[in-house]
């Protein structure tokens, strides 16, 4: 038994006794590119981690695959703009967005993703597709494939020639009979590729290779235009079950990550370890397959725009819960990231943090190693010396809904203090709190705004008493307190008259006396009295338990806000 499932690929990549270790991954900017990118990703980020602490050198590289054509946009690109665009290459697309300023609309999309690397952790080199194939090395490689197309068709039906109907067999069969492995740009209309008004797409693929001459012919589907071009004119692409096998022999990459939709029998990942190793005489990457991370039940997709992005993700939750929640999974089962799970997500985080540094024990030998294995790996940047300081979850989503009614100054007072009673050494700036209080709204409204979508009241309450979301009304609704019954008003006055004799109450002896005044001065059913608290504070008939959150309140505006039912 190995500590982590990561060990079973390390000792796999191991058994090549390499020195240099290159691991690859690849996301075509079809748009806002969501965050299950960063399974992947995350996955070599770790791998290179691991390899670099053995002294070995590692390169790990991101595909931006900018030649690919555009298909189909996201529902949120301007109609007009699709029609002027479909069919031509993302990194020949300009920017959709007006004064944005950048150069294609492949490097809006793919520089947004790109800029949240850092935020998580990921240090890895952007290879931008289009780039690559104006430089000679891989125009060998296009080279190497259309002398290699016997070969190469060879293998594609190996492979997926079985896996086909008895009339796509038929189809496959007449398809291969002109087939070559590779399409250019049209020199009269800029397309790669062809939408039919069927629906079909037809690449602009080359009709025949001059050898001598080292030059393609073409037929473009889209405009009819006959062209012939160089095969170093540097608007030729391979296929793409062809351009990732050479893409891997280039950069001999040890391992690349691949999607569930690659990994199939008869995929692009199979073809491509025999096209590679036959024709580009590479052995190619150890396979890694993974299965999809979804946004709660829902399957994500970039170039439909069903998409959570990294970015966002950020501005509500740590970066470190989700290098977690990645990597303490076995890439073979599915995510389903919940925002509304982050506090389960920071318990599980808490307790690998205290265990790693020795402050709880842990429940075997197992989960020990287990721990000290993956705690490292979800740092963003370094590992500290000694154990990080952290203001609960809880309070922090407490605190941020009090920002209507107390100043900042107020709310940090309230942390540094509950900070010390946990006798914490280290204490946190104003402006760190700052932002983790920033981050805490935000993700509270996004929750608020996701359960308002949730039409089964049981799911929605249950999400709403675990993570203590309620609103303070900046004033009590007149309303309200003239439905207050007499006991119920003379309940709260009894409990101001408590509070302005005492001073630092704690959650337990407010609670406690509460119950007091209800069932031994006034004889009423506590819950009655509760219910007249949360109306006067929240506006509604329930909310957090009573105690600490009267606790929590600051005493000047709680006496004011019991003052006006005089
Ligand atoms: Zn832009
Ligand atoms: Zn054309």
């Amino acid at each position: 038994m190995t500590a982590h499932w990561l060990e079973e690929t390390v000792e796999e990549i191991s058994k090549r006794n390499l020195t240099e270790f290159t691991f690859s991954t690849g996301k075509t900017p079809s748009g806002h590119v969501h965050i299950g990118i960063l399974r992947e990703i995350i996955i070599c980020d770790a791998l290179k981690r691991i390899f670099e602490k053995r002294g070995a050198k590692v390169l790990f590289y991101l595909f931006m695959d900018d030649f690919d054509a555009a298909k189909r946009f996201p529902d949120y690109i301007d109609t007009k703009y699709q029609e002027n665009y479909l069919g031509k290459p993302f990194a020949l697309i300009p920017c959709p967005f007006e004064d944005c300023g950048c150069e294609s609309y492949a490097r809006h999309f793919g520089n947004e993703l790109i800029s949240t690397f850092e935020n998580f952790g990921i240090k890895n080199k952007i290879i931008w597709t289009y780039d690559l194939y104006q430089k000679r090395e891989m125009q060998e490689k296009i080279r190497i494939a259309l002398e290699n197309t016997d070969k190469i068709k060879e293998i594609l039906k190996k492979y997926i020639y079985p896996t086909l109907d008895n009339d796509r067999k038929q189809l496959f069969i007449d398809m291969q009979k002109t087939w070559i492995p590779a399409m250019v740009i049209c020199d009269e209309c800029n397309k790669i590729q062809y939408k039919a008004t069927d629906g079909t797409i037809q690449p602009n693929r080359v009709i025949k290779y001059l050898n001598e001459e080292r030059e393609v012919l073409y037929e473009c589907p889209g405009c009819g235009y006959k062209g012939k071009n160089s095969i170093y004119s540097g608007k030729l692409k391979l296929n793409w079950r062809v351009d990732w096998p050479a893409k891997w022999a280039l950069f001999n990459a040890t391992c690349e990550p691949a999607g569930k939709d690659h990994s199939v029998k008869g995929g692009a990942y199979d073809t491509g370890i025999e096209i590679c190793q036959k024709v580009y005489d590479y052995e190619g990457p150890i396979k890694l397959p993974y299965e999809w991370l979804r946004l709660g039940n829902k399957d994500m997709k970039t170039s439909k725009g069903i998409v959570f992005t990294p970015k966002q993700y950020m501005e509500l939750a740590d970066p470190e819960i989700y290098r977690m929640l990645i990597l303490r999974t076995n890439p073979m089962k599915h995510i389903s990231l919940r925002m509304e799970e982050i506090p389960q997500y920071q318990d599980y985080y808490e307790k690998m943090e205290n265990i790693f540094y020795g402050v709880e024990e842990p429940e075997s030998k197992e989960e020990y190693d287990f721990y000290k294995y993956l705690y490292p790996l979800t740092k963003v940047i370094n590992v500290p010396e000694i154990k990080p300081i952290r203001i609960p979850l809880k309070l922090l989503t407490f605190l941020s809904q009090m920002q209507n009614i107390l100043s900042l100054d107020k709310l940090y007072e309230k942390v540094i203090s509950s900070l010390k009673v946990n006798n914490n050494e280290k204490t946190i700036s104003i402006d760190e709190f700052k932002v983790l209080l920033k981050r805490t709204e935000k993700w509270i409204k996004e929750i608020k705004n996701e359960l308002t979508k949730i039409t089964d009241h049981k799911i929605k309450r249950n999400i709403q008493n675990k993570i203590e979301i309620f609103t303070i009304p900046k004033t009590i609704d007149k309303k309200l307190i003239n439905n207050l019954s007499d006991d119920q008003i003379n309940g709260l006055k009894k409990f101001r008259e408590y509070l302005a004799d005492n001073d630092d109450l704690d959650a337990d002896s407010i609670q406690n006396k509460i119950f007091t005044i209800a069932k031994k001065e006034l004889e009423i059913p506590p819950r009655k009295l509760f219910e007249a608290f949360y109306l006067v504070l929240l506006g509604s008939k329930s909310g957090p338990r009573l105690g600490p959150f009267i606790q929590m309140l600051d005493k000047t505006w709680l006496m004011d806000r019991l003052n006006q039912l005089l």
